[in-house]
């Protein structure tokens, strides 16, 4: 799905001479590749703060920890996602009110969140999937409204452009607290695990660095329990790397995408992504709609053509084991239900040939006239 080993190639110098002066100062923790990384990233973002951290599931908790929520509080979250966003919730004792998305973006909205918010509700956790951000300014007034909290899971669209509030802004800054990972398949990956939270409020940003860092307030100080979740000098560095070629990444992988469209916009049974409104899109993933029924025997014959494609997601989070206890068993969302049974996504990266791509097109292609 993506070519890592040929993304590294282009930056291999870079990276080496970086981790041979982290290596030389054996400083592989809280060193000032981390530091240096934060700042250019919030200067990238144009987020007053941003804390890295192991990966993007710990980034989601610390959040939560840090907004001080009660058991028993309500979170609204897509039910449309990485099991991540919903497991962490669960895993604080707060109760995950699952939403459906829309049928386009893929992302949940503001008039889908309405109806779900209670006296308990503390919190909306919206996910930016595939590489769009939500729609974000009815989100944020909504919240405003009811006095909530909103996290955005950003694990897949670092780097889009949010135009529709007054000014433009980074997907991951216009919540209270944004969060994202750099699992090595996201967009800005690193060599391991990492993540980062984000956030413009100097309060938030002093109780995350502490959740994050034990609970500590000062050395030996547990203000609060926390946990421990760092990254470390050496990701550090490589992201620090990546984050220059960030945008030329997304163009490389918006070619792409335009390419794919153009070969499929003729074939009835797939539908390709719509683009959303007010939001960049930096194709995390390029996912089509397979609307006859075919999508698993799809699977099957690419697979046999040796071409990867993965199904985010074929399963709803209220259909696992692990969350069916917050609903009803006949609990269904209908787009939901019906993106788990139709959606599927071609490679993507940044590093495509055309060979490639010609390649897995003209087998998509044979797959729907047969
Ligand atoms: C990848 C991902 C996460 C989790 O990130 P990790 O670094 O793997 O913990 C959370 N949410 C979404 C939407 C993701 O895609």
């Amino acid at each position: 799905m993506v070519d890592l080993i040929g993304q590294y190639q282009e930056i291999k110098n870079e990276v080496k001479e970086r981790f041979e002066e982290i290596l030389d100062t054996a400083m592989f923790i809280n060193g000032p590749a981390v530091k240096q990384f934060e700042r250019n990233l919030s200067q990238y973002l144009s987020v007053d703060h941003t804390i890295a951290c192991a990966n993007g599931t710990d980034a989601l908790q610390i959040a939560l920890m840090a907004l001080g929520l009660k058991p028993g509080d309500e979170v609204i979250v897509p039910a449309f996602t990485y099991v991540a966003t919903t497991e962490v919730i669960a895993l604080l004792g707060l109760t995950p009110v699952m939403v459906d998305v829309d049928p386009k973006t893929f992302n949940t909205t503001a008039d889908l969140i309405k109806p779900l918010i209670t006296e308990k509700t503390k919190a909306i956790v919206p996910v930016h999937l595939f590489g769009q951000c939500s729609e974000m300014a009815p989100i944020m007034a909504l919240a405003q409204n009811h006095h909530l909290y909103v996290i955005e899971d950003n694990a897949q669209a670092i780097g889009a452009d949010y135009s529709g509030g007054a000014s433009s802004q980074k997907a991951g800054t216009i919540g209270h607290i944004g969060t994202t990972s750099f699992f090595p398949a996201k967009n800005l990956g690193c060599y391991g695990d990492g993540g980062a939270i984000f956030t413009n409020d100097d309060d938030l940003n002093q109780k995350i660095r502490m959740v994050a860092n034990h609970g500590q307030s000062k050395r030996y100080h547990h203000a609060v329990v926390g946990v421990n979740s760092r990254l470390d000098s050496l990701q550090a560095a490589v992201l620090d790397i990546k984050l220059k070629y960030l945008d030329d990444y997304a163009k490389a992988r918006n070619i792409v995408a335009s390419k794919y469209d153009d070969a499929f916009e003729n074939i009835e049974e797939l539908s390709t992504p719509v683009r959303s409104k007010n939001s960049t899109h930096v194709f995390h993933q390029y996912t089509l709609k397979m609307t006859n029924g075919r999508r698993d025997e799809m699977i099957q014959y690419l697979n046999a053509q040796d071409i990867p494609c993965g199904i985010y997601y074929p399963i709803p989070l209220y259909k696992q084991g692990a969350f069916e206890k917050y609903v009803d068993s006949s609990f269904e969302l209908p787009v939901t239900e019906e993106l788990c049974k139709s959606v599927f996504s071609l490679p993507i990266h940044t590093e495509m040939t055309d060979e490639i791509q010609d390649y897995i097109i003209h087998h998509v292609k044979i797959f729907c006239n047969s």
